[in-house]
């Protein structure tokens, strides 16, 4: 798949949202702090979320890669749905090319990316149930 045809699957960032909620949460949305279930959506900032119990807000993106990145979404997912299905793995030039970001930048997250799979205990995207 290419940037194209993976922005017809994912047109926006809210679609990149709420594909990444099913996987990191199965089982529905719970607030970290307090474990109620009774959690809503901001609407102005889909990635965070109040709890009804406690008051607290938080990201779904804590502990991710995605959390503290100035990076579309959409160029996240894409590059690691590339590099998990890359037989002979992706290069920061090819990635540059592919979503239209700076080398530097394609360089830093095809980095992030290895780091995160490489983690003893990874969140969200390594534990292979990721694929687009
Ligand atoms: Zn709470």
């Amino acid at each position: 798949m290419n940037y194209k045809e993976f922005l017809k699957k994912f047109p926006d960032e809210k679609s990149i949202i709420d594909y990444f909620i099913k996987i990191r949460y199965p089982e529905g949305i719970k607030c970290p702090k307090c474990g109620n279930t009774k959690v809503y959506q901001k609407k102005a900032r889909p990635k965070v979320f109040d709890c009804n119990f406690c008051g607290n807000s938080f990201s779904i993106f804590k502990d991710t890669v995605f959390e503290k990145t100035t990076t579309d979404l959409q160029k996240w997912l894409f590059a690691i749905s590339k590099f998990l299905n890359a037989k002979k793995g992706v290069s920061a030039k090819q990635l540059q090319r592919e979503i239209g970001v700076t080398y530097k930048c394609a360089w830093r997250i095809l980095h992030q990316i290895r780091k995160a799979m490489a983690e003893e205990n990874p969140q969200g995207f390594a534990n292979g149930q990721f694929s687009v």
